[in-house]
């Protein structure tokens, strides 16, 4: 057998932006292991699919590209990362019918070269998702995209156990990593040219480091010469002291933008998700957040459709939506997912139909809100940041982003990648501005 070191991998990122931070970090640690790396998935000796267990139809779609894989070169070895690792298993080494060869999961990536050396010696399968109480990976330094934006993870895992979500059992007990470790990694990211960092947790506003909380990282990491600008996501509506909006109001370099998922809006549907809030502690925080930040942009995750809940309940989740004029919304059905406490003790009895008629009235009252909030800002100049020198229809045409994460596209001129401009806001559509400098 070759050695490990001699083989190129492919690895191929699922889910979420945690998980993508993930592969920047696994690559890392396989370029220090003497790994290479391809973008080619038939250069590849070894492929690596980081999965989500979040989507609908997870497995299925991992188990069909697996085959794929195995398909078009028998030979390439397959792992299997991230959250569906830890998920299944013993369903992914029982199943002969799924040919993978290992399995990692989002504790165990510095195992992997390992596990791969273990694999090519013996020829059996390896696995390795024991799950930590402290690995934060605070050692590793990603390798990450050119960009004008840096992910930096501060913390990891959830203790929330929401009822829909495997986040807790698949990523473990939330850890956060030590404050001046971050600071020092900003240091080094406005050195390299970034202007942004936005700061990543399964449940980022739970941040704790002995006695330093989420305000005080803020601070610290607004603090850093040369940052222009501070994003976090994503948070719980159950963590949000009035220090931590004041020190948003006080900063410049954070960004007035806040993602708070409100999953629903009614009392019983939201006891029965173990979100901890209800209906109008979600609208007086709302109220809080605005009366000291008032230009602020909110966004939002619902889930419609969540086992038992009726039509009255979901029209309490339409009239949240509509009293807080949310920016932008990310609205799916719910859906099952394995392992979870819904999936075990509620089932999924809301028809289809009513899932997908409550998904089309608050994306229609999304788009109407979010058309309004854009239109109103047309005469206005806002700053924006030139994230790309060309948008996908348009090399005429360079694309940035307001303070409040809204995107901007403007024609092309000499805009350099990381400068920030003040321009006319000229037109707008739901998603996005259109302006000149
Ligand atoms: S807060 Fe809830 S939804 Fe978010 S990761 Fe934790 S358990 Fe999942």
């Amino acid at each position: 057998m070759t050695t490990a070191q001699a083989k190129k991998v492919f690895i191929e990122t699922y889910g979420c932006q945690m998980n993508v931070y993930d592969t920047e970090l696994i690559k890392s640690i396989l370029i220090s292991n003497q790994f290479g790396l391809t973008n080619s998935e038939t250069e590849a000796d070894i492929v690596m699919l980081n999965t989500c267990s979040v989507r609908d139809n997870a497995n299925r779609k991992i188990q069909n590209r697996v085959h794929e894989i195995k398909h078009a070169k028998k030979d390439t070895l397959i792992g299997v990362l991230g959250c569906m690792a830890t998920n299944f298993k013993t369903d992914l080494l029982e199943n002969k019918s799924f040919p993978i060869d290992f399995i990692a999961g989002p504790d165990s990536y510095k195992t992997l070269p390992s596990l791969i050396n273990s694999l090519l010696t013996t020829g059996n399968q390896q696995y390795d998702v024991t799950l930590s109480e402290f690995e934060t990976y605070s050692d590793i330094q990603p390798t990450r995209q050119d960009g004008v934006n840096a992910w930096i993870a501060i913390m990891r895992g959830c203790n929330n156990f929401c009822t829909f979500c495997v986040v807790p059992y698949t990523r473990g007990r939330e850890r956060s990593r030590n404050p001046q470790n971050i600071v020092e990694e900003v240091k080094q990211l406005v050195k390299d040219g970034y202007k942004q960092v936005t700061l990543l947790g399964q449940n980022v506003n739970s941040y704790r480091y002995e006695q330093y909380d989420f305000t005080d990282l803020m601070k610290m990491v607004s603090d850093v010469e040369g940052i222009e600008r501070i994003r976090y996501t994503s948070p719980h509506p159950k963590d949000y002291p009035i220090k931590l909006l004041e020190v948003m109001k006080e900063r410049h370099n954070i960004c007035n933008q806040i993602h708070m998922p409100l999953q629903a809006g009614n009392d019983r549907v939201l006891h029965k998700m173990n979100r901890t809030y209800g209906k109008q502690e979600f609208l007086d925080l709302v109220s809080q957040i605005k009366t000291i930040i008032p230009n602020i942009a909110i966004s939002t995750d619902i889930i419609v459709g969540f086992p038992t809940e009726t039509e009255t309940e979901f029209l309490d989740t339409y009239d949240v939506m509509e009293n807080v004029q949310f920016d932008s919304a990310f609205i799916f059905k719910y859906s099952e997912r394995p392992n979870t406490r819904a999936a075990q003790k509620f089932p999924d009895d809301v028809s289809e139909d009513d899932k997908k008629s409550r998904v089309i009235r608050l994306n229609d009252l999304q788009n109407t809100m979010s058309l309004k909030k854009n239109q109103a800002l047309i005469g206005t100049t806002q700053a924006v940041l030139i994230e790309a020198l060309a948008t996908k229809k348009s090399s005429n045409e360079v694309q940035g982003r307001t303070d409040c994460n809204r995107i901007v596209i403007l024609p092309k001129q000499n805009q350099e990648l990381g400068q920030t401009l003040p321009c006319l806001i000229t037109d707008a559509t739901r998603n996005v501005l259109k302006g000149s400098v």
